[in-house]
């Protein structure tokens, strides 16, 4: 069931077709829960995008509807690829965007990573 005010699931949305191989992809990561790969159009020297294996939308949906397991091999995965990609030392930025005020393009829940020059501030000024 979709969580009440979201939408439902679009299967045919980019990742999930890259999490059927339709769409091949740079993956950098992968375990039971999660895939991560080099995002299409980096925003940085690095930007990596790690996604639940799951049918979620957005943040309120997986919290709401998937497993401990899955919530905690998600977020393990997060750290993981920063780990792997040795990001820990220089500091990196993880972001997600939620529904139209944060400009979500892709309706599966992905998190940002990026790294690999200064950030700048967390916000652009409106
Ligand atoms: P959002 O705006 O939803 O937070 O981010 C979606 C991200 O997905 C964007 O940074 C965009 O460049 C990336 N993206 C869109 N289509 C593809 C694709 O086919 N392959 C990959 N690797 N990234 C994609």
């Amino acid at each position: 069931m979709p969580v009440s005010g979201l939408p439902p699931y679009d299967d045919q949305n980019v990742f999930a077709r890259i999490l059927r191989g339709e769409i091949p992809s740079k993956r950098v990561y992968e375990d039971e829960w999660a895939i991560a790969f080099h995002d299409i159009a980096p925003q940085a020297p690095v930007h990596v995008l790690v996604i639940p294996r799951g049918r979620y939308v957005s943040m309120a949906d997986f919290t709401a509807r998937a497993s401990a397991a899955e919530i905690a091999g998600f977020f393990r995965a997060v750290g993981e690829v920063a780990r792997i990609l040795g990001l820990e030392a220089e500091g990196y930025r993880i972001l997600s965007n939620m529904g139209p005020a944060a400009g979500q393009e892709v309706p599966h829940l992905h998190v940002h990573i990026f790294a690999g020059r200064p950030l700048g501030p967390m916000l652009a000024r409106a």
